[in-house]
């Protein structure tokens, strides 16, 4: 493509974006060897580097775009003031462009920030033109979010709260510690890079480096490295095969600090209707992924027929073990709740239930090993 039949420049985001890159790796620095920073820099850092970060993963993203739970209006104006602090857009703008992103995935035609189009493009490259401009202004796919007093507050008065964050709180601090210009360059610009690059590499990075247990129909990867710094999110691949779920890491063991944010705050109060997936549709995922990566090696095998069949069968196998298994552990679970069921069939029902997850453990085993071989 040349120059000239690209969409004009946006000079705006391209002085925010360049100013604060290296006054962040110029300046910050320089002023540091010059003047040293405090354990307060350091501290406030990463509570405002946080308070963006989490606004963006729980608010813009878990809450608003995609709807995995409600919030209590203080929450949703706590996440409204960090968003704006963010410098990310409004929510109603971030969530529209999200919701696209979702819909046509790697469709570098209707996609606004496609990881197919390159790292650069869908990490920053898509926001420095106007790629956009005819429906910039369209948020038809966010009439739920136009219902919300909350995100139309904030997007009435995104510029302004944008500003009296960026420079008000770092000023604040500033005041506090005697320290104006370390806080400005350290709570203002040193975050807001940092915070503006962790975020872009969901877009980015999250689309090329990791692996893809639940589905490869989409360039979206799980890394747990990635997660460390984007607060949870680096388990893209997940997430966008069941985008519904308030959780991105479902495992105890994966660091998800904005899933453990939501939950904790619905001890508090301040959120409820957590939605998670059946965990019987993430195992089928799973075992479908895995069934296509070994089909497509055994496709490169002499006797690919025969081989196909035995690991279809097992394949099959494997699911109505898996559908037997969830659907007495659901009887189980609701005999529990109900009063009026015998105590003699409560038992039978848990017998059942012992006995179905051994075979289903059984199963799961044959199948690991089946597919083992074509890895
Ligand atoms: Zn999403
Ligand atoms: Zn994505």
């Amino acid at each position: 493509m040349s120059t000239e039949s690209k969409p004009p420049l946006i000079w705006l985001n391209i002085i925010i974006f360049l100013s604060s890159f290296i006054t962040a790796v110029v300046i910050v620095p320089w002023f540091g060897l010059e003047y040293g920073y405090g354990l307060e820099h350091l501290i406030w850092f990463l509570v405002a580097f946080s308070f963006c970060n989490l606004s963006i993963t729980a608010g813009y993203h878990r809450l608003w775009s995609h709807k995995t739970y409600e919030a209590h209006w203080s929450l949703r104006v706590i996440f409204a003031i960090g968003g704006a602090f963010a410098l990310q857009n409004s929510a109603l703008h971030w969530s529209s462009d999200h919701r696209i992103h979702h819909k046509h995935v790697d469709n570098n035609d209707k996609d606004p920030y496609s990881a197919k189009r390159g790292f650069w493009f869908s990490h920053i490259g898509w926001m420095l033109r106007e790629y956009n401009a005819n429906t910039y202004s369209d948020y038809s796919n966010c009439r739920d979010l136009q219902k919300d007093n909350v995100v139309m507050w904030q997007h009435k008065y995104y510029v302004p709260l944008a500003i009296a964050t960026n420079f008000g709180i770092p000023i604040l601090l500033g005041a506090i510690y005697g320290d104006i210009w370390g806080m400005l360059l350290v709570v203002g610009v040193l975050r807001l890079v940092l915070s503006h690059h962790s975020t872009f590499f969901i877009n980015s990075l999250a689309h090329i480096w990791g692996s893809q247990p639940y589905t490869d129909k989409n360039t979206a990867r799980d890394n747990g490295v990635l997660a460390v710094f984007t607060f949870g999110e680096g388990y893209h691949n997940y997430h966008h095969i069941f985008e519904n779920d308030y959780r991105n890491g479902i495992h105890w063991w994966q660091y998800d600090p904005t899933k453990w944010l939501i939950k904790s705050c619905s001890w508090l109060g301040l959120t409820r209707k957590l939605r998670v997936t059946p965990k019987i549709k993430i195992e089928k995922a799973k075992a479908k992924m895995s069934r296509d990566v070994a089909v497509r090696k055994i496709d490169t095998l002499p006797n690919a027929s025969q081989l196909k069949e035995s690991l279809n069968k097992e394949f099959e196998q494997l699911i109505v073990k898996m559908s037997d298994y969830y659907d007495v552990k659901k009887q189980m679970l609701e005999s529990r709740k109900s009063s009026l069921n015998e105590k003699y069939e409560s038992s039978l029902l848990k017998l059942r239930y012992q006995q179905l997850k051994k075979e289903l453990i059984a199963q799961r085993r044959n199948w690991a090993m089946q597919v083992a071989r074509y890895a």
